[in-house]
């Protein structure tokens, strides 16, 4: 059975060097690994080493993936050359980072920033803006990136609303929300995708889809992060289009994101059937390609002779596939 190939929204992908290390009290803790390792990344090793987790998505399904990149430049192009290896689609979803984190992940301005992009696109390289957080771009870099973005009809990606910490810090230096202050700088329009949204307000629900903005997300890191519960059902009463990410890579698996999403929200809805399966499936793919700026992107093959398909009517099996497989009975056409 030939689908539409799943579609990698945000996806970190040195962080899978961390699955399985367990430690940590929570998201900050977590945080503090995850600057360790991302200190020691060079080209070499990305060029190297992103194949191995590029291969391990395209062999689940995902034929296209949204890399959210803050390790520098010269990374960003061991990314993209990883990513033709492992015969994956990439958008390289380059961060502005213009405050916190490590040394390696600040530009020194946002037009050193916009540079940056300039290159990677004369490379050749499909890109996207992507102001890393609210946390880690002050105002005038947002409004910046929000205008050049728009200019130059290019995706602009940003996390918002993954942690409470991230809320209070927004509201205490700018006396707004992060997706308000999203909507005030210009960085929300049809071709933003927030990441997470986790515990927006309803009243940053309400801008997102005033603006035509979509949100990814990405329930198996948010559940290993311990970040919350997706507001499922909130987002969807509003018609915000979701798509999803495969994050910090501790899973790499379309199906069970998409069986996640549809777990949250019964779990909280206490009925069945709040996103209709083939509703998930195409958030799965297309939506993820809508957010990526994607027209074309590789089909995958369902094995519908798999043990988890057996004995399972025709009309049930695109269900079948998101409530009942894993990642193992796909394969790349
Ligand atoms: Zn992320």
């Amino acid at each position: 059975m030939r689908l539409p190939g799943f579609v990698n929204a945000h996806s970190h992908a040195f962080q899978r060097a961390l699955r399985g290390r367990a430690e940590g009290g929570d998201f900050w803790a977590w945080r503090d690994s995850m600057l360790a390792l991302a200190g020691e990344q060079t080209p070499e090793r990305v060029r190297r080493e992103y194949v191995g987790v590029y291969r391990e998505m395209r062999a689940a399904g995902y034929t296209a993936v949204g890399e959210f990149h803050y390790l520098g430049l010269d990374e960003a192009r061991a990314a993209a050359e990883a990513a033709e290896d492992a015969g994956i689609g990439l958008v390289l979803l380059l961060a502005a980072y213009g405050r916190g984190g490590l040394d390696r992940f600040r530009q020194p301005s946002v037009e050193a920033y916009v540079g940056q992009v300039e290159r990677l696109r004369a490379d050749g390289v499909a890109v996207g803006v992507a102001p890393h957080s609210v946390r880690a771009c002050p105002r005038e870099w947002l409004e910046e990136l929000g205008r050049y973005a728009n200019a130059e009809g290019l995706v602009l990606h940003v996390h918002a609303d993954e942690q409470p910490r991230e809320i209070e810090e927004s509201l205490a230096e700018h006396g707004l929300r992060p997706v308000e202050l999203l909507a005030e700088t210009g960085c929300l329009g049809p071709r933003t995708t927030v990441v997470h949204a986790t515990h927006a307000w309803d009243g940053e629900l309400d801008l997102l889809a005033e603006h035509g903005a979509r949100v990814c997300l990405c329930p198996t890191t948010e559940a290993n992060l311990g970040d919350g519960y997706a507001p499922v059902e909130r987002l969807r009463e509003r018609g915000i289009p979701l798509c999803i990410g495969s994050d910090s890579n501790v899973r790499i698996d379309p199906l069970e994101e998409l069986r996640e999403v549809e777990g949250i929200a019964r779990r909280s809805a206490l009925r069945r059937n709040v996103v209709p399966p083939e509703e998930l499936l195409r958030l799965g793919g297309p939506e993820g390609a809508a957010a990526l700026g994607l027209a074309a992107w590789d089909d995958v093959e369902a094995d519908t002779a798999h043990p988890s398909l057996a004995g399972v009517e025709a009309d049930d099996l695109r269900a079948a596939l998101v409530f009942g497989c894993g990642a193992d009975v796909l394969a790349p056409v």
